[in-house]
């Protein structure tokens, strides 16, 4: 079936909607920041801030969904949307939109999120900018503006929806900051129907079974390992326990299963800003610098002195990981040791 694009008129639509993704009512980090940043341009622009929740039991979660920026949140609660199923969020959010109309429409670049963002795209016939790494209005507080890393981070690319409503985007977990909780912020709960014909659900949740699941999103100190480790990630699993930092790798490890795809950092995985990353045996290809580029202190150690990782690198060091590594492990245990006397 081929669609045709129709111009939308413009003026009729309003405000910043955020859909807000949760498991059993707890948050996800991302969708606090996306409603951070909303807030953010709310208060610069004037313009109405609201969240959108799905789902069953969600009355503690409006409430939080306020302290954390949110002027009103429409609250859609239904047995048929107690798991992520597509096509009942599709069309509850496709109603809520419709009958609405916002004119910012953002939801979190993770698995369900950009699912459910292509599908909305579609069935909405409007733009989507997906896998935003910044996020801007610009200044007539109108038309919104998302940068996308592209061929590997080398570039940004500047996308705007100029013609259709809402402007769609997704964005990327780590990249904004979320609001502080600020329980004396009020604002309106609207209590939604959502009419979901038993017919329409084509997929059944038989079990769940849980997976470790990490967020590194957030670490303080990452260390980050590359191919160069070979296989076994002993010495850098030794070094992060003892810095109390989360371990990162990059894909190709992550191809192989050395590490869960959460740990893998960069343009298809995640992004990181630690204060500290010391990266081991990472040639430094685009796809990895960018997601780890805005680190204040990177300490690199690789073999090649021509490693690219070191462009990106405060301290350079030049040396077998494998010689390197235990000494720092017995350097940091003697400091340890020492200080716990
Ligand atoms: C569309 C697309 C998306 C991608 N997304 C990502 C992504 O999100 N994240 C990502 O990481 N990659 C991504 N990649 C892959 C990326 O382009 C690189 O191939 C990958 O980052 C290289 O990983 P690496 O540095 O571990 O391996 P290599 O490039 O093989 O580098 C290994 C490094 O280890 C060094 N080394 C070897 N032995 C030692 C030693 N004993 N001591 C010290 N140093 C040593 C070598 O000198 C070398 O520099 C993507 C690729 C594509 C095409």
């Amino acid at each position: 079936m081929s669609k045709t694009k129709k111009p939308t008129n413009t003026t009729d639509w309003k405000g910043i909607w955020v859909i807000l993704e949760h498991a059993k009512g707890k948050v996800s980090g991302v969708s606090w920041e996306i409603l951070g940043k909303a807030r953010e341009l709310g208060d610069r622009y004037g313009i109405r801030v609201s969240a959108v929740l799905l789902g069953t039991n969600l009355d503690e979660v409006a409430k939080e969904a306020i302290y954390r920026g949110a002027d009103e949140v429409y609250v859609a609660e239904h047995e048929a949307l107690m798991h992520y199923s597509w096509e009942a969020h599709t069309k509850v959010v496709t109603d809520l939109v419709e009958k609405y109309r916002p004119n910012i429409l953002l939801l979190a670049a993770t698995h369900n999120g950009r699912d459910l963002a292509g599908r909305l795209a579609v069935r909405l016939n409007t733009g989507l900018t997906a896998d935003v790494v910044e996020l801007d209005i610009e200044p007539e507080g109108e038309l919104l503006v998302g940068s996308v890393p592209g061929f590997g981070g080398s570039i940004l690319a500047v996308i705007k929806c100029e013609h259709s409503r809402p402007q769609m985007a997704t964005i990327r977990p780590g990249v904004l900051i979320a609001q502080e909780l600020d329980t004396s912020r009020t604002g309106e709960i609207h209590k939604i129907a959502s009419d979901i014909p038993p017919n329409l659900i084509t997929t059944q949740v038989l079990q769940e079974i849980p997976v470790e699941s990490v967020d590194i999103s957030k670490a303080k100190r990452i260390v980050a390992a590359g191919r160069g480790v070979g296989t076994n990630l002993e010495l850098v699993e030794e070094l992060a326990e003892l810095l109390d930092a989360a371990i990162g790798v990059t894909r190709p490890l992550a191809d192989i299963g050395l590490k869960s795809r959460d740990h893998q950092i960069g343009s298809t995985g995640v992004t990181v800003r630690p204060k500290l990353a010391i990266i081991v045996g990472v040639s430094g290809a685009a796809h990895f610098v960018s997601g780890i580029q805005d680190a204040e202190t990177i300490i690199s150690i690789n073999i090649d002195e021509e490693a690219l990782i070191f462009d990106h690198s405060d301290y350079c060091v030049v040396a077998d990981l494998n010689d390197v590594l235990p000494e720092l492990i017995e350097a940091l245990k003697a400091r340890l040791y020492s200080t716990a006397k």
